[in-house]
């Protein structure tokens, strides 16, 4: 059984998937707090279902990439078989994960989209850095950034892990607190080679709308 805070369809919002519709299964708990956390509704709140009564819901919706979130998902010790259960159904799966717990117990088939978390959220040190270790071409770094300073520590951590030999690499703006234009600017002057990532879903809908 998995503890499941919402299960929904809707259009990937980040990453390099963004635009493509996706069903997002949102897990209960996590062991962050971060202070610009925009799902604290999936700290507490949720219901046991079995990975079977996920699956039919995810099937329901008749898409072929599938994300798991949270919270962080990793909290959970059945998430890895629910991955797994996902690829055998033959979906492109999507775990995002703050990079604070092991991400190696995922299959390397995932895509393993790691949120190591800036210093601005107050949770920096919570870092596993040698998930890193764990990384393939197959997977994502995300680093969200509210400040300059978050910017610059983020680069130093990028070059510092050589990132950008590894993996694709997104940068983005806690929304409504860092513009877009801001952050993209300061890629552009320094010829960083990242991806601005917007939250798509945070401007088709309003941005406070849960389930999409
Ligand atoms: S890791 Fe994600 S869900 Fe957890 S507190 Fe941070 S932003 Fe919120």
């Amino acid at each position: 059984m998995l503890r499941v805070n919402e299960i929904f369809h809707s259009i990937q919002g980040e990453s390099t998937f963004a635009g493509w519709p996706c069903a997002f299964i949102r897990l209960t708990w996590c062991n962050l707090r971060c202070d610009y956390c925009d799902t604290v509704y999936a700290y507490e709140e949720g219901r046991d279902m079995s990975i079977d009564e996920i699956i039919d819901t995810v099937n329901g919706y008749n898409v072929r990439l599938a994300e798991i979130t949270g919270g962080e998902p990793l909290v959970q010790d059945q998430t890895p078989e629910l991955a797994r259960r996902l690829l055998q159904e033959s979906y492109k799966v999507l775990v995002e994960t703050s990079g604070s717990l092991d991400i190696g117990v995922l299959p390397d088939e995932c895509v393993r989209i790691v949120d190591f978390k800036t210093p601005s959220c107050g949770m920096a040190g919570k870092n596993m850095w040698r998930n890193v270790d764990f990384l393939t071409d197959n997977d994502e770094v995300k680093f969200v950034v509210r400040t300059r300073g978050d910017y610059d520590w983020a680069k130093e951590r990028i070059a510092e892990h050589g990132l950008l030999d590894i993996c694709p690499i997104s940068v983005s703006p806690v929304f409504g607190e860092l513009s877009n234009k801001t952050l993209a600017e300061w890629i552009l002057s320094d010829s960083l080679q990242v991806r601005l990532n917007l939250q798509i879903h945070k401007y088709i809908w309003e941005p406070s709308t849960r389930g999409v």
